[in-house]
């Protein structure tokens, strides 16, 4: 059986360098993320708050954890004080939260905003309408202990590539628009969250520079 380390490398191995790989770690056990640590993988990737806190607490602290999942207003408080960069932002109440959890303990929190690019509904994030009116009327700009970094996404989830790449390519054009926006005075646009275990190789292509990869790695969840 393939060991984690061998996955790892695989697939570090396939990626261009400046892209970033996030190991997507929800619902495995700590032994398998010291597994991927001893590897030398420093960026993980959770979906649930209190998992993600207590395995913090019990693994190495230079680990960079990553909030990827759907985030309940009530739940910042759990990750407010160690998470590394929050992928899921798409809402602003959710950014008024943040703000006001990491203002208290004098923190400025990395997050990304989420932009619903899928065809399916249940996938969240701002549409992008939404976003690009947003930005110039200043609704960005009121955070002050928020950096946004720029945004992620989830394609639909389908066999059909050519869809998968047409989704992939609309974030990035998002992404160069909010880019060549001259009302744009707080988006620092740097990251583009895309790519998961079947689709991070046409994200790549498509301009990802932070590909998220789970079952990869640590196999499939149950
Ligand atoms: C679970 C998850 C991933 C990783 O998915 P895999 O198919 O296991 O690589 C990536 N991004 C998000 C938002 C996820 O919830």
């Amino acid at each position: 059986m393939p060991s984690i380390k061998k996955n790892l490398d695989r697939i570090l191995g396939n990626l261009p360098e400046g892209v970033t790989l996030v190991a997507v770690s929800k619902t495995k056990p700590v032994e398998m993320i010291q597994e991927a640590y001893d590897a030398g993988q420093r960026h993980f990737g959770e979906n649930r708050p209190q998992e993600m806190k207590q395995k913090y607490a019990e693994l190495p602290e230079d680990i960079y954890w990553h909030m990827i999942g759907h985030l309940q207003t009530n739940k910042v408080k759990y990750i407010i004080d160690f998470v590394y960069l929050i992928h899921s932002v798409d809402r602003l109440d959710l950014l008024e939260e943040i703000e006001k959890r990491a203002a208290r303990i004098d923190r400025k929190v990395d997050v990304l905003l989420q932009v619903h690019i899928a065809q399916e509904e249940q996938k969240f994030g701002f549409e992008k309408e939404q976003l690009m009116g947003l930005i110039p009327k200043g609704e960005f700009d009121q955070f002050e202990h928020v950096n946004i970094k720029g945004l992620m996404a989830m394609a639909t989830f389908t066999e059909d590539m050519d869809q998968v790449r047409s989704e992939f390519r609309e974030l990035k054009s998002i992404f160069d628009s909010i880019l060549e926006l001259k009302d744009n005075k707080t988006l620092d646009m740097r990251i583009i969250s895309m790519g998961m275990s079947g689709d991070f190789q046409v994200a790549i292509e498509e301009g990802s520079n932070m590909v998220r990869i789970g079952s990869s790695i640590f196999g499939a969840r149950k």
